[in-house]
C-alpha cells in the first residue's frame, strides 16, 4: 500500500453534506461518520467557545497506540520537511519501513 503523507489524521470535519465517504489517511479504513453535528471543529475554535455545523467523519481505529504511533511518524517527518532537515530522505525511509510493519501486522490479524 501507498502510504498518504499528507492524507488526515483519523479525523475530519467538512461542512454538512460535501463529502460523501472517507479514507482514513494514517490506515486506510472507511471512516465513521456523524451527519450535521453541531460544535467546534477544532482546538482553536473549541478554546473561543464557538461551533458550527459540520459532518464529523473518524476513523474507528484512531484511538489505538500503532494508529497514534503511525501519526506521531508521520508528523515526525512533516516536520523534517518543513525544517528542511539535512536527514530528511532518511527520516521519512525509515519511518515509511515502520508504517509499512504495522499496517502489515495489522493486515495479517
Ligand atoms: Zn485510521
Amino acid at each position: 500500500m501507498k502510504i498518504d503523507w499528507y492524507g488526515n489524521n483519523g479525523y475530519s470535519f467538512p461542512k454538512p453534506g460535501t463529502v460523501k465517504k472517507m479514507i482514513c489517511g494514517v490506515c486506510g479504513t472507511p471512516m465513521k461518520v456523524k451527519r450535521n453535528v453541531l460544535g467546534p471543529t477544532g482546538w482553536a475554535m473549541a478554546a473561543a467557545g464557538r461551533k458550527c455545523k459540520h459532518d464529523s467523519f473518524a476513523c474507528p481505529h484512531v484511538k489505538k497506540d500503532w494508529h497514534q504511533r503511525i501519526h506521531n511518524l508521520k508528523i515526525d517527518v512533516y516536520l523534517a520537511e518543513i525544517n528542511k532537515a539535512v536527514d530528511y530522505l532518511k527520516r521519512k525511509k525509515s519511518a515509511e519501513k515502520e508504517i509499512k510493519k504495522i499496517l502489515k501486522k495489522r493486515a495479517a490479524r
